[in-house]
């Protein structure tokens, strides 16, 4: 049994190492702990470890998890990482720092909506379908440049882009072709890499990685 604290000092350490490898600064790469499912007792060693960025999937679960716990800890930045409904933007402007499944013109006109009333405007990263699956959220790449454009006029702060690989491949290539198209749009942030692909995608340029199983369970 390896508790919390310990998991998470081997992953910030094989960040470290691959991000070295890459001839990168370690510190252009921030971890997200992904809490879905996960209790604030189960949370708490992380916070308590130093752990800033916490990353859910669900506005209801993060709006009975959160509020309590970032009232005690103010200085965390929360995360929305999972498919948003455009019906949940007024919630999510409230509730997150950051949102990084902003796949569509209909989210983002709702997005800017909440955010005006709110007063509030979250970071924005672009969610782009990089295996083109049919199920799977994100913007089809070809859609990239108007979309990217329209982000920008928008006042949602651009972050970068986020993409998820198909499962059960080489993510590497996938996270090399994440990499390139924010080269090529001039786009700063990467949130790439999971559990099972962190190290390869912080030597891909990852900035932010989404790391949930890996800290929670041998
Ligand atoms: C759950 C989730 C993660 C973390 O996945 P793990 O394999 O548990 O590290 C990262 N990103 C998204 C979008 C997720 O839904």
């Amino acid at each position: 049994m390896t508790d919390a604290a310990t998991r998470l000092a081997n992953i910030r350490s094989s960040i470290v190492r691959s991000a070295k490898a890459a001839r990168r600064d370690p510190g252009d790469v921030t971890l997200v702990a992904v809490t879905k499912q996960r209790n604030p007792e189960e949370i708490q060693p992380l916070i308590t470890a130093g752990v800033t960025d916490f990353g859910e999937n669900r506005v209801a679960e993060a709006a009975n998890k959160w509020p309590l716990l970032r009232s005690v800890h103010p200085t965390i930045k929360l995360h929305m990482i999972g498919r948003l409904q455009s019906n949940k933007a007024a919630e999510a402007v409230e509730l997150f720092d950051v949102i990084h499944s902003l796949d569509r013109q209909s989210l983002l006109k709702g997005l800017v909506a909440a955010g005006e009333h709110a007063r509030r405007f979250p970071e924005v990263y672009v969610q782009v379908n990089i295996g083109a699956e049919e199920q799977k959220g994100g913007l089809p790449i070809a859609d990239l440049p108007v979309f990217l454009d329209e982000v920008r006029a928008s006042p949602l702060p651009l972050a970068g882009l986020m993409a998820m690989p198909p499962l059960g491949v080489e993510p590497g290539p996938y996270f090399a072709l994440l990499a390139e198209l924010a080269r090529r749009h001039g786009v700063k942030g990467l949130s790439m890499g999971m559990s099972s692909d962190y190290a390869t995608a912080v030597m891909l340029g990852a900035t932010v990685v989404r790391v949930g199983s890996a800290l929670f369970e041998d």
